[in-house]
């Protein structure tokens, strides 16, 4: 089994569902006291923050791809991002490393794309939802990408970093949500991804009329199957 360098606490909430489903993999395949093999790099998230807020993705570039490289250093023989967000920076730390990155755009469109879905709504930081490093990768796959409309943004970031990455969930903030989930699918989209690893903690796909695309669920069971794969 391969060893996972997980890059997380972005934010912690979402890690520790990554090291949960990844574990669960590994159990269920391998079976007995069987667990995944991981080294994990987990930040305090409001060092991140600041990064973001001062538009200053070069130093986040140069922090992550270093410790990509220093988990690669340490036996990682992957690479995850636990963040949509972060995946800004993907090209510096693929840049840094020798071993395989596991791009999160590409796990989840691979499963937009199996469920025979071409237009796609995403939720997720502004960032994710406004700039083309995420859109764009997910357009590379054949999709067509609807996003909310402002205030609809407004609403989903804000909810994010004021309540989610804060471990607090809010029924008013999912039926919030849910509400402009609905919007995006009376625009077109057959099913929405959930493009940021808390929003699944505040919604399920059994809440939703579209298809939904958890992006940690997706992106862990890429990298446990990847793990769990032959050398
Ligand atoms: N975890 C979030 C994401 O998937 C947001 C936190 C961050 O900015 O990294 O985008």
């Amino acid at each position: 089994m391969k060893t996972i360098g997980l890059l997380g606490g972005m934010s912690w909430e979402s890690s520790i569902e990554y090291e949960r489903i990844i574990n669960e993999r590994v159990r269920e395949s391998r079976g007995g006291t069987a667990s995944a093999d991981l080294i994990i790099r987990s930040y305090d998230f409001s060092a991140v923050e600041a990064l973001q807020e001062a538009d200053d993705w070069d130093g986040a570039a140069r922090l992550l791809a270093g410790d990509a490289r220093r988990l690669q250093e340490a036996g990682a023989d992957l690479i995850v991002l636990c963040t949509n967000t972060m995946h800004r920076v993907a090209d510096s730390i693929e840049a840094a490393i020798d071993v395989p990155f596991l791009h999160l755009a590409d796990a989840t469109a691979a499963a937009v794309v199996d469920a025979g879905i071409t237009t796609v709504g995403l939720l997720g930081t502004r960032y994710t939802m406004e700039q083309d490093f995420y859109r764009g990768r997910l357009g590379s796959h054949g999709l067509e990408v609807v996003v909310p409309d402002e205030p609809d943004r407004t609403t989903v970031h804000d909810v994010i970093y004021d309540e989610l990455v804060r471990g607090v969930v809010d029924e008013r903030s999912k039926a919030a949500y849910l509400d402009v989930i609905g919007r995006l699918a009376e625009r077109g989209a057959q099913g929405v991804i959930a493009g940021c690893t808390e929003i699944e903690l505040l919604v399920g796909p059994d809440d939703v009329d579209v298809v939904f695309f958890p992006t940690t669920r997706l992106h862990a069971e890429a990298a446990a199957a990847a793990a769990l794969a032959p050398i």
